[in-house]
């Protein structure tokens, strides 16, 4: 019937917003002060631990993907079978993308580190895991002109707040001064859920769905793309992705991301 608040009501929605703002900072000046006074926390266990990163326990559970691996998909091989020879599934299914390259294998400590930043707002993983990227894809970002997350909108969870392929990419570009391209790729037609799907499956449910935004069109022509997301699974997205990218021209697509699942009865050839 009023348009106006009554005043006593209007006088305590200020005061809560005041009230608010100094719990925002109050708690912004406490954490800022818990960050100088103790030492820097594993990023998986949360237990105090000396430098950054993980701590001893969980670094010795994650583990890291070094040469020697299939030169195209990055997956590691048991043993060194030369220089150019190539994965079984690489042959068999060659992607889209030029090459990919992961940090670490998707197990147990990669998971946590991926569903905390993923579901949890654990955005403070993402300096230590976009630092593992940038080094495990050096030698990508070395000839690389732009940086590409893959796009949060096609996923379900829509309430997470932000893209963590985007908060990986931005820590990886400082790392290495390649130019982050956001809102490259857009999604233009739904996807349902990846998970539970067959291989098939997967690169149909995603053929087609993404494109290039078209202001975006001259910053992928004729450039050296690396796709950054936190998983890789099927491949079936960043080869959806890649195709878009290829049929805007790009030179080359590139992936790079945090984890990848490797099947260890089919990864040495
Ligand atoms: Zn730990």
């Amino acid at each position: 019937m009023d348009a106006e608040p009554a005043p006593s009501r209007s006088i305590s929605t200020h005061l809560r917003g005041a009230l608010g703002a100094c719990r925002g900072v109050w708690r912004h000046a406490a954490r800022l002060a818990l960050d100088i006074a103790l030492p820097t926390l594993c990023v998986a266990c949360r237990e105090p631990v000396d430098g950054e990163g993980v701590c001893a326990q969980c670094w010795s559970k994650l583990s890291f993907i070094a040469p020697p691996y299939c030169p195209r998909l990055g997956i590691p091989f048991v043993y060194d079978p030369g220089p150019e020879l190539l994965s079984m599934e690489a042959i068999a299914n060659p992607p889209a993308y030029a090459r990919a390259r992961a940090a670490v294998r998707y197990d147990d400590v990669a998971r946590t580190l991926v569903h905390a930043l993923k579901f949890q707002d654990r955005t403070d993983l993402a300096p230590a895991m976009g630092r593992w990227m940038a080094r495990a894809g050096r030698e990508l970002l070395a000839e690389a002109d732009a940086l590409i997350p893959v796009p949060l909108h096609w996923r379900r969870g829509w309430s997470r707040r932000y893209n963590q392929s985007g908060a990986l990419a931005r820590v990886i570009a400082r790392q290495s001064g390649v130019k982050l391209v956001s809102e490259a790729l857009r999604r233009v037609r739904p996807t349902q859920q990846q998970i539970g799907l067959s291989r098939p499956q997967r690169a149909s449910n995603v053929q087609g769905a993404f494109r290039v935004a078209s202001h975006r069109q001259s910053e992928i022509q004729g450039r050296r793309l690396v796709l950054i997301d936190d998983v890789l699974t099927s491949g079936a997205t960043t080869d959806a992705c890649a195709r878009a990218l290829l049929r805007a021209k790009a030179a080359s697509v590139d992936v790079l991301v945090f984890a990848r699942v490797v099947d260890t009865h089919k990864a040495p050839i």
